[in-house]
């Protein structure tokens, strides 16, 4: 008899991009909805699997509320939950898998995602959980099936259709999915996500990557974003990889995202050619004494002024990442970061909080170390500025910058009413602190 998986992605109201910032998840402030690729990968194992079936609830993509989450899980008779955790919903996952435990004592649930790592020790302690997976979902679920380790080679095209993947939408409304030609990064960032929770580098063949963009265009993507970290590591592999999608005519526009120092300008064009429309980039400070701190240099800013110029000069979009709030942070370093974002001229720049995972100095991790529906931790530490420092100069700047580069109307709109609504939003839900019912309320109120 074949042994039976539900795979569940929550939603308690706002979007999150959960496979984003090394599966910890990055809440969105747009409808836009992403999908998670590791968990779709996972069930597409599964789903291929002749001792195993699956069943795939994304309730963000539903916008299903989690009371109707609840029952909907509790009447699907299956062996083994998995619920896809982020470290913005963990505190509500918890609360889910209680209540599902109270209604169904039997049942075996399993969390997966980043956010469980560092406090798995907790969930163990203080939480019917059965079982807590510390690894990417994928490869942990190829190695249950087949009893060997994987990679991501190993993986099968991603089958977006245990899904509604037409709901995986952009705001324009087209369809976008999400591929990974490769995966993990050897530079070392010291604040990155993604080196703590995946292998060194691995790569796909080019074979299936193009099957899979073959299968994602059929399905009707219009775009496919490349969830790899360093895209164009292996500048060889890259335009191999652009020459096939040219010679197949696969018709899709992609996203990247790399490390400018690793693009020249004859794999620019290559990557051009065979439809990459937006270039997404970290930059993070302009402070050269917190870069070395970090193990971050990315070049020097005449050179990665000379790269966005050459991307934008060929019609690229690019995208510079920024954070605001690294603890040696002071007032005139943020103002030096505003002022290299300014100088490197990216289409649009991204100013994120700093977020400290680093839960070495803590006893026994809870939960409490995640705030709810946030892109940031409560592990602060001894930062030269305060959160609410950093908070203001983070808004400041992005105003600042999208007037600059796009227009007050813009500004307006974007940064200000859309800003303003999702944070009325969020402190509506915080409110209800883990309340599953008040969330439902405030999410089908609208
Ligand atoms: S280059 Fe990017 S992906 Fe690689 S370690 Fe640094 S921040 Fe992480």
């Amino acid at each position: 008899m074949s042994e039976s998986f539900l795979l569940v992605r929550p939603y308690y109201g706002v979007n999150v991009h959960s496979d984003a910032h090394g599966e910890f998840g990055t809440v969105l402030t747009g409808n836009e909805v992403y999908p998670d690729l590791p968990l779709i990968s996972a069930a597409t194992v599964l789903a291929g699997s002749e001792d195993h079936e699956v069943t795939v609830i994304d309730a963000e993509s539903d916008k299903l509320p989690p009371d109707e989450l609840l029952a909907k899980i509790i009447g699907t008779p299956v062996d083994k939950i998995i619920i896809k955790t982020s470290a913005a919903t963990i505190k509500c996952d918890i609360e889910l898998i209680r209540k599902i435990k109270e209604s169904s004592p039997s049942r075996y649930i399993m969390i997966a995602g980043q956010a469980a790592k560092p406090v798995s020790i907790w969930l163990a302690s203080h939480t019917d959980i059965d079982e807590i997976i510390d690894e990417p979902l994928d490869l942990y679920i190829y190695r249950y099936v087949n009893g060997r380790e994987g990679t991501i080679d190993d993986l099968p095209t991603p089958d977006y259709t245990l899904a509604d993947y037409r709901k995986y939408i952009t705001e324009e409304g087209d369809i976008r999915l999400s591929v990974q030609a490769s995966r993990g990064c050897m530079m070392g960032c010291k604040y990155c996500p993604y080196t703590q929770f995946y292998k060194a580098y691995e790569t796909r063949s080019i074979d299936k990557v193009i099957e899979d963009l073959k299968t994602f265009e059929s399905l009707g993507a219009k775009i496919v974003q490349f969830r790899d970290q360093f895209f164009t590591y292996d500048k060889k592999r890259v335009q191999d990889l652009c020459k096939r999608m040219i010679k197949e005519g696969i018709n899709i526009k992609w996203t990247c995202e790399t490390r400018l120092d690793s693009i020249d300008e004859e794999t620019a064009e290559l990557m051009k050619k065979a439809g990459l429309f937006m270039v997404l980039f970290g930059v993070e400070t302009g402070d050269k004494d917190i870069i070395k701190e970090y193990n971050s240099n990315k070049g020097d800013l005449t050179f990665q002024k000379d790269t966005v110029r050459m991307l934008k000069d060929k019609g690229l979009l690019t995208m510079g990442f920024y954070i605001i709030g690294f603890p040696e942070d002071t007032w005139d370093s943020l103002q030096n970061t505003y002022q290299y974002a300014k100088d490197i001229d990216s289409n649009i720049a991204v100013f994120n909080e700093y977020m400290n995972f680093d839960t070495s100095g803590i006893e026994d991790p809870s939960p409490d170390i995640y705030c709810s529906f946030s892109n940031t931790t409560n592990t602060y530490g001894t930062s030269i500025l305060t959160r609410d420092e950093i908070r203001y100069a983070i808004g400041v700047f992005r105003e600042n910058y999208t007037l600059e580069h796009d227009c007050l109307k813009k500004a307006y709109e974007f940064d200000h009413v859309l800003m303003a609504k999702y944070q009325a939003k969020v402190s509506e839900l915080l409110s209800c602190g883990n309340d599953l019912g008040e969330i439902s309320r405030i999410i089908r109120e609208g």
